[in-house]
C-alpha cells in the first residue's frame, strides 16, 4: 500500500507543481505567459483542491524574494537562515511572510481580489478538505489519508527544494546567488533551473541551453499550439508600484 500510496501521492505533487509554476509563477507573478480563462480557471481550481494557496499572498512573497533576493527583506532565504532552516522550515517562513498584508498588497495592485478570490479559492481549508474527501472517496479512508498526507510531504519538500537548493548548492552560470540544478528541475517542472531564472525573470522558458530540460515550458508549448497560452516578451521585469 505504501509504494501505491507513494506513486499516487507523487503524481497529485506534480500536478500541483505544474499549476505552481505554470500559473502562479511565470504567468501571474512574472507576466511571462498569458493562459486562456479555462485554463487559468483549471489551474486555480487544481491549487485549491491540492495545496490551499492563495494566489495574491503566493504572487506578494514571490515577489518580494525577487525584490530582495538573499538580502533582508527576503522572505525564505538560505543565505540568511541557512540551508536547513529554508529546507525543513519553508512553509513557517511562508506563513511569516504572509502576514505582511501591506507589503503584499502593495506587490500585487495588478492581481485584484475577484469574486472567485473571495467566494471560493480563499477558503483554502474547504478546499483541502474537499480535496482529502475526494481521496478518501476514491482509495477509502486509510489510502486516501496517507496518500494527503504523502502529497503534504512531497510538495513542501519539493517547494521548499526550490528555494533552499536553488540557493545554495548547484551551478551558476548567470551572476546572481541562485543555482542550477538540472536533478531538481526534473522534479519540480523545470524550477530547478533557478539561476537561469534569477537572470531572467520575465522568460517563461527556464532553460537556457539545448542541453537543459525545463518540463514546463514543454507544457507551455502544447497549450500554445492549442491557443490556450500566449508568451509574452518583456523587455523589463515586473517593477511594484
Ligand atoms: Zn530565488
Ligand atoms: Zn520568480
Amino acid at each position: 500500500m505504501l509504494l501505491t500510496s507513494s506513486l499516487i501521492a507523487m503524481a497529485i505533487t506534480q500536478v500541483a507543481i505544474v499549476a505552481t509554476t505554470v500559473y502562479l509563477h511565470r504567468s501571474l507573478s512574472h507576466r511571462a505567459l498569458r493562459l486562456s480563462t479555462p485554463v487559468e480557471l483549471c489551474f486555480r481550481t487544481i491549487l485549491w483542491l491540492t495545496t490551499g494557496i492563495r494566489r495574491q499572498e503566493w504572487v506578494g512573497i514571490h515577489r518580494l524574494h525577487h525584490a530582495y533576493t538573499d538580502v533582508e527583506g527576503d522572505p525564505h532565504s538560505p543565505v540568511i537562515e541557512g540551508y536547513w532552516k529554508i529546507q525543513l522550515l519553508n512553509v513557517v517562513y511562508y506563513r511569516r511572510a504572509a502576514k505582511q498584508k501591506e507589503a503584499i498588497q502593495r506587490y500585487t495592485r495588478d492581481l485584484p481580489i475577484d469574486w472567485l478570490d473571495r467566494n471560493v479559492f480563499s477558503r483554502s481549508l474547504v478546499g483541502l478538505a474537499i480535496g482529502i474527501a475526494l481521496l478518501v472517496f476514491l482509495f477509502g479512508p486509510e489510502m486516501g489519508a496517507l496518500i494527503a498526507l504523502l502529497h503534504l510531504c512531497f510538495y513542501l519538500s519539493l517547494s521548499a527544494a526550490v528555494n533552499a537548493v536553488g540557493h545554495t548548492f548547484g551551478k551558476r552560470p548567470f551572476e546572481n546567488l541562485a543555482t542550477n540544478n538540472q536533478w531538481l528541475a526534473l522534479l519540480t517542472f523545470g524550477e530547478g533551473l533557478h539561476n537561469n531564472h534569477h537572470e531572467l525573470p520575465t522568460s517563461a522558458k527556464l532553460a537556457t541551453k539545448r542541453s537543459q530540460i525545463d518540463p514546463g515550458w514543454y507544457l507551455i508549448a502544447i497549450l500554445r499550439r492549442l491557443r490556450l497560452a500566449k508568451v509574452r516578451t518583456l523587455k523589463r521585469d515586473w517593477q511594484p508600484t
